[in-house]
């Protein structure tokens, strides 16, 4: 079963959690068992899995613009939003949580963030499939 979802973003970095989306498309596949496959299609964004703390995402932020500072990258020449794709790179676009009785394996404080590194966007999809 795959299932495709749209988000928007209103900032340039921004941790948007989708964990309900996702509960609902696996609720709707009436699948048990399994893998659910979360995946976003941009080279300018991520999936990750953490805690929805407002002091956790400042500090993601915080981490990206420490971890990859503005510079003068390569990619610069081409559109200038060379950050975005190296922490893309970094972070992953794909994250895969067991599905077993009919729930994700998430931890009790997991939730699932599609991470926004060059925002603000519409269109922003995540790709869902349940095997
Ligand atoms: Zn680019």
């Amino acid at each position: 079963m795959n299932k495709l979802l749209e988000f928007s973003s209103s900032k340039k970095i921004e941790l948007i959690n989708i964990s309900q989306e996702i509960e609902k498309t696996v609720y709707q596949s009436n699948s048990r068992q399994g893998t659910c496959l979360v995946f976003t299609p941009h080279t300018t964004a991520a999936i990750l899995i953490n805690e929805d703390e407002p002091g956790f995402k400042a500090d993601i932020e915080k981490l990206i613009k420490t971890w990859i500072p503005e510079g003068d990258w390569q990619h610069n020449k081409v559109d200038g939003n060379a950050t975005a794709h190296l922490a893309s790179s970094l972070i992953g676009q794909t994250r895969i949580i067991p599905l077993i009785n009919g729930d994700l394996q998430l931890g009790t404080w997991q939730q699932i963030f599609l991470v926004e590194l060059d925002g603000p966007r519409t269109n922003r999809r995540v790709v869902i499939q349940i095997n």
